[in-house]
């Protein structure tokens, strides 16, 4: 049997940390309860990478969580929502999604949280997992599985929300041609204990920006090193020392899931080699 309920509107203009801790608070409680075999969430497009890469770490239950999303109104031609909601409920009831972490079903693939990206504003063929590939495909409720999850999730995850009242802030900023370090100082003195530098290729910047970067690091924020770039991974100590500057390198985390690790990472450590272990494992 199917039941629903409703946290919020969830499109990308109310996004907000309160509704990310009402969402993972309720699917921890609806996850525990015996009659629920796995829990369907409806989503935006825009930062439906991040909740469910959010809920992929706080999240305790080997059930099947899966989001999705359509990018076509219910009133336009052709619209994608009914078909995704259909096979997100027949992976969301299929014994073999459990224990794969937090998935997106859209569009007929089957994608890990960790993994998945927008890669286009208005296409219905949308979301890719650029550098880990899918984890499944379902057509009209037919599944068929590749591999399990990149990353530790779930029950498996250190990160819980268990006496956390609120998540430290994290800016992203991203870097360009002729970058100077104004908007990194001014994102710390608005209260960042974070930062994710979407960096140009491997996560690299000018020497304007890296200086001011290895500064505030100096001083106790964390920063860590992602790319601007759609797909590949970002290495430690590759373009840039950050053994030297005290920074971490995203690996294969785009920025914008850098920074929901990081935010997480923050409630428990500022330990540099502990936070570089996060993106290794997470
Ligand atoms: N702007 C919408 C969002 O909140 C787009 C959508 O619903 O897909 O994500």
């Amino acid at each position: 049997a199917l039941r629903g309920e409703q946290i919020s509107n969830i499109g990308s203009q109310d996004m907000n940390d309160e509704v990310w801790f009402k969402l993972a608070r309720r699917v921890n409680e609806l996850a525990a309860m015996p009659d629920v075999a796995g829990i369907v969430i409806t989503h935006g497009t825009d930062t439906i990478e991040e909740t469910g890469y959010f809920l992929n770490l706080v999240v305790k239950s080997k059930k099947p969580v899966v989001l999705t999303a359509a990018m076509r109104p219910s009133t336009a031609l052709s619209a994608d929502g009914p078909l995704n909601f259909f096979n997100a409920v027949a992976v969301a009831a299929n014994k073999n999604s459990a224990g794969r972490g937090v998935l997106v079903v859209v569009n007929d693939w089957i994608h890990g949280a960790s993994s998945l990206t927008k890669t286009s504003t208005t296409a219905v063929q949308t979301f890719l997992s650029p550098v880990w590939g899918l984890i499944g495909t379902v057509a009209y409720g037919e599944i068929e599985f590749f591999r399990g999850p990149v990353g530790r999730n779930t029950t498996d995850s250190e990160f819980s929300l268990d006496g956390v009242a609120a998540l430290p802030r994290v800016d992203i900023i991203m870097a360009h041609e002729n970058m100077d370090g104004a908007l990194i100082d001014a994102a710390v003195a608005a209260g960042a204990k974070g930062l994710v530098i979407a960096g140009v290729g491997n996560g690299n910047m000018t020497k304007a920006a890296l200086d001011a970067l290895a500064a505030q690091a100096k001083k106790g924020v964390v920063c860590v090193r992602a790319s601007r770039v759609a797909t590949g991974q970002v290495g430690r100590n590759v373009e840039v020392d950050d053994d030297k500057l005290g920074l971490v390198a995203s690996l294969g985390l785009n920025p914008q899931k850098s920074r929901v690790l990081l935010r997480l990472a923050l409630t428990k450590t500022t330990d540099l080699k502990q936070i570089q272990r996060y993106f290794d494992e997470y």
